[in-house]
């Protein structure tokens, strides 16, 4: 019963071969998922925490949306085929997914510009407080994005960095603001939302998550931990599309009093009074900006509705058991070649990824990716390997090290053509 076992009891090296990993593939409960996704003959993707596969029910939504809504319905299309409320319906469905209640979730611009709508907002609501604290190596939009709220808030703000695991020291009285991200995006160490939180709300600063590699890939609870803010990308694990929208959350208590900077029509009590004063919507709606884009929302749409259906507790299942399994696999390629994991061994604390670090890592993937095995390289060492639960099979564990382990050992990777880089790493 390979599959059942918990995570951490996996065979010896012996008992892992092709034929238990085919077992595993036979006994896993999401199995079914796969048939709902378009992946290519051949095909090893484990990219899904930076660009989910195509839905095969998105082909026929884009057509129906194109041709129907845009081609035919045209201007009336946002009142008769409801484009109006495509922010909040979306929004609606993926409270579901990240913990929250209907009217706290909305669907709009991109994680950028969320995270300045909010953080800016939090500002404001937090008043008299002068410090932003995060990390140092999140991501790094999110780093710009807090500098940029900084240089135009019109105030003294500190953005203070430390290190994840130390960061609840250092929040303080002057704290306004918390904000990580809960997977990180290179390591792929699960934060303790519930605790860190706590530890913010302890010094009455406020708290915000960044959900980005997390929506569809861990549970999550916003509610439960009590946070304030989050917001999150809809192209990774929820499959929306290159580009797709993204997602904010605002918790109930803070709606009525939050202000944000992008005061555009789409926030507005009554957009179409066409009235010269911005008077801001009361709910969630208030932070939306402009036009939502409509193709690029009715997509995401269907892979939210996808992520629905999901059990959350069966999909932690299998991606511990997935990155468990990979782990245990690579230890050998570790000793023999040098890579370096770079992710946590607890599996509490692990995401839905996971990394090693090797000095060769660009050329190394390069050469994978030759081989139609897609993961991808975060400068300046690390190799990413993501395990998109709804997808991925442990087959593909099994092939993607064996292919790696013949890289290595005839140096593969060493051809002119894997270290050219090109702009999208
Ligand atoms: C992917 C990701 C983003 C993406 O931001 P965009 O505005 O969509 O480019 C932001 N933050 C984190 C943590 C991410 O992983």
């Amino acid at each position: 019963m390979p599959f059942n076992s918990t995570p951490l009891s996996i065979p010896t090296h012996a008992e892992l071969n092709e034929a238990y990993f085919v077992e595993c593939d036979k006994q896993d409960s999401l199995a079914s998922f796969r048939g709902q996704f378009e992946l290519a003959d051949g095909l090893i993707y484990l990219n899904g925490n930076s660009l989910g596969v195509l839905p095969t029910a998105a082909k026929t939504r884009m057509q129906e949306v194109i041709s129907t809504e845009w081609g035919t319905g045209l201007i009336r299309s946002w009142n008769t085929h409801s484009w109006i409320n495509l922010p909040q319906r979306i929004g609606g469905k993926l409270a579901k997914i990240v913990g929250a209640k209907e009217h706290e979730v909305i669907v709009c611009d991109s994680t950028s510009i969320n995270l300045f709508k909010l953080a800016a907002a939090a500002i404001k609501l937090n008043p008299g407080r002068t410090k932003i604290v995060t990390e140092p190596g999140n991501f790094p939009t999110d780093l710009y994005i807090l500098n940029g709220v900084k240089n135009f808030i019109g105030q003294q703000i500190e953005i203070v960095t430390v290190p994840s695991h130390e960061i609840t020291q250092h929040i303080d009285s002057d704290t306004a603001l918390v904000c990580l991200t809960h997977v990180h995006y290179k390591s792929g160490t699960m934060l303790d939302m519930a605790a860190i939180t706590k530890a913010a709300h302890d010094q009455g600063a406020l708290m915000m998550w960044d959900l980005s590699h997390s929506t569809g890939a861990v549970p999550v609870d916003l509610n439960k931990a009590h946070a304030d803010l989050a917001v999150g990308c809809g192209y990774k694990y929820l499959n929306g599309g290159p580009g797709a929208p993204a997602f904010l959350y605002v918790a109930e208590q803070h709606i009525e009093k939050l202000q944000q900077p992008l005061t555009g029509w789409f926030g507005h009590a009554n957009a179409f009074a066409m009235s010269d004063d911005y008077e801001a919507a009361s709910g969630i709606e208030k932070t939306l900006c402009g036009t939502t884009p409509v193709i690029a929302a009715s997509a995401l749409e269907v892979g939210v509705d996808i992520m629905c259906q999901v059990d959350f507790a069966q999909l932690r299942e299998k991606s511990l058991s997935l990155s468990e399994h990979f782990i245990k696999l690579m230890e050998p390629l570790c000793e023999k070649y040098g890579f370096e994991l770079a992710t946590p061994l607890e599996p509490s604390q692990r995401g839905s990824q996971v990394s090693y670090k090797h000095s060769e890592g660009y050329a190394i993937m390069q050469a994978l990716i030759h081989q139609n095995i897609i993961g991808d390289f975060r400068a300046p060492e690390i190799l990413r390997f993501g395990f998109a639960p709804l997808y991925v099979q442990f087959i593909d564990l099994w092939n993607t090290v064996q292919a790696l382990d013949t890289i290595m050992r005839n140096e593969t990777w060493n051809r002119p053509e894997f270290k050219t880089r090109s702009k999208v790493t």
